[in-house]
């Protein structure tokens, strides 16, 4: 997902620098020391395609995970990399065209401390009834930002980077964020949530400018 607001992630640190300041916490959080954070922040790494709609491939509904494994956690940490040099908030697999249901996300504002988060196999165990309405992009739609209206608080239940069994509330943004994540794993993008009208509007748009890109 893309933020409509000014939530601009830090782009990815280059092996010259050291760790930002604070990021023993985002260690923290990522299970990590300061100095493996940083070791990890400067492996091997990879920055992967995102997918494009009206692409096909996003329509996929993914399948679960079976291992925590370092595989997995080679895929994660590309599309955390991935992630924050579009930059975005939060991608799923499926949009670096891998249809397992793995999702990233980073809702540090700029400036602050990266707060890496991974999520696999997430499930909604509980939703709100109250709805709100935040205008969401993603990265897999550019440059198209409209109001969806989703439950504001959902309980999840997930695996970690390290396959733990997590159980939380999300709310606010974060609730937004994992929502519209895990709508790819079942191969829905945020237009799929507005008018027939609004929808096939964005798309044309979207693939009339990818024919360009191609012409051109
Ligand atoms: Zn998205």
């Amino acid at each position: 997902m893309r933020g409509a607001d000014s939530r601009r992630l830090h782009t990815k640190y280059s092996k010259s620098q050291p760790p930002p300041q604070g990021a023993s916490a985002a260690a923290r959080a990522a299970g990590l020391d300061a100095r493996r954070f940083s070791e990890y922040l400067n492996s091997n790494m990879a920055i992967r395609d995102i997918l494009i709609a009206p692409d096909p491939r996003l329509k996929t509904v993914s399948d679960p995970v079976d291992t925590v494994d370092d595989d997995l956690r080679a895929l994660m940490d590309d599309m955390l990399e991935t992630m924050y040099a579009a930059p975005g908030i939060g991608l799923a697999a499926i949009q670096v065209g891998v249809p397992v249901r793995v999702i990233v996300m980073d809702l540090a504002r700029e400036g602050d401390a990266p707060e890496p988060r991974f999520f696999v196999n997430p499930e909604i165990l509980d939703q709100s009834d109250t709805l709100t309405s935040y205008a969401e992009g993603c990265l897999s739609v550019p440059e198209f930002y409209e109001d969806v209206e989703r439950p504001d608080t959902v309980r999840i239940r997930y695996l970690d980077y390290h396959g733990k069994p997590c159980e939380e509330e999300a709310r606010d943004l974060f609730a937004v964020c994992i929502q519209h994540e895990m709508d790819h794993l079942e191969g829905i993008l945020f237009v799929d949530h507005l008018s027939r009208l609004k929808r096939a509007s964005i798309l044309k748009k979207l693939q009339k400018s990818r024919r360009l890109a191609t012409a051109g």
